[in-house]
């Protein structure tokens, strides 16, 4: 599904974010992504959706260079994939149900389709019941909810959630982490960085670490591995 061969990425002020990476992440994997802050996880995400380019090397998704697409061929490749932020990025002025909506109308989707497709996503997150709140009217965890919602409702068939737990105390955390693995169960692929110990250690999936931009372990089934 992701392919990366020798890539790099060295942002304008010359910190090199990424040194010559090497991974292949297959169809229907659960991927952890663990590291100190600054390590290039962020970096690595950001790659994936196109949200950074990488400066050398090849990044295939799907057989897609996605390091050579063109700004106007962005919204497609995002639209394959879903996105999920440590906060949230939810519009305040919509409704939990618009928020998710909007996904689908973007796409010409129409209303009673729509209409379906949002209420079965949002009857998968638990939220069923919310769909005319705001987001400033809700917890934390079910804010996240809504975001993922909003990133599955297309239905990819690749989930990039960049320390989705992040924000969230533990208890919310282990529920958030429930949602992904019912994803997951279904089919998608999954890539998430993260800094929740507990989770990784055990909820078991391949792990990578990286460190100054380079991958320094890489496991099936591996544990979070450090001590903070
Ligand atoms: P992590 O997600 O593991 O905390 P990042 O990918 O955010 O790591 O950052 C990796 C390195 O790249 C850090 O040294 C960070 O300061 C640097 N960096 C991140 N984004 C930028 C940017 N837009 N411009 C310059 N340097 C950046
Ligand atoms: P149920 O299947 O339980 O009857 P509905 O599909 O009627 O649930 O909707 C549940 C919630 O979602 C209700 O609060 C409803 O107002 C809201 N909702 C449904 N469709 C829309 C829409 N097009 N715009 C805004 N809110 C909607």
């Amino acid at each position: 599904m992701i392919s990366m061969q020798k890539v790099s990425k060295v942002y304008p002020n010359g910190v090199v974010a990424m040194d010559d990476l090497d991974l292949e992440i297959r169809d229907g994997e659960f991927l952890y992504v663990v590291g100190p802050s600054g390590a290039g996880k962020s970096t690595f995400m950001k790659m994936i959706y196109r949200e950074e380019k990488p400066t050398e090397g090849q990044l295939l998704i799907d057989g897609l260079d996605v390091g050579k697409l063109k700004d106007r061929h962005v919204p497609k490749l995002r639209r394959q994939l879903g996105v999920i932020f440590q906060d949230f990025k939810l519009l305040p002025s919509l409704t939990v149900y618009e928020n998710v909506a909007f996904a689908l109308e973007v796409v010409g989707a129409d209303t009673t389709s729509i209409r379906k497709q949002v209420m079965d996503v949002l009857n998968l997150v638990g939220l069923k019941n919310k769909a005319r709140n705001y987001p400033d009217e809700l917890s934390g965890g079910e804010q996240q909810r809504v975001s993922i919602a909003r990133a599955i409702v297309n239905k990819p068939k690749l989930i990039i959630a960049d320390e989705p737990t992040g924000n969230l105390d533990p208890e919310t955390a282990w529920g958030i982490m429930e949602v992904f693995e019912e994803i997951h169960r279904r089919g998608a692929t999954i890539v998430m960085a993260t800094h929740n110990r507990d989770i990784v250690d055990k909820i078991r999936h391949r792990v990578i670490a990286i460190e100054n931009g380079r991958v320094v372990r890489d496991e099936e089934k591996g544990a979070y591995g450090y001590d903070v």
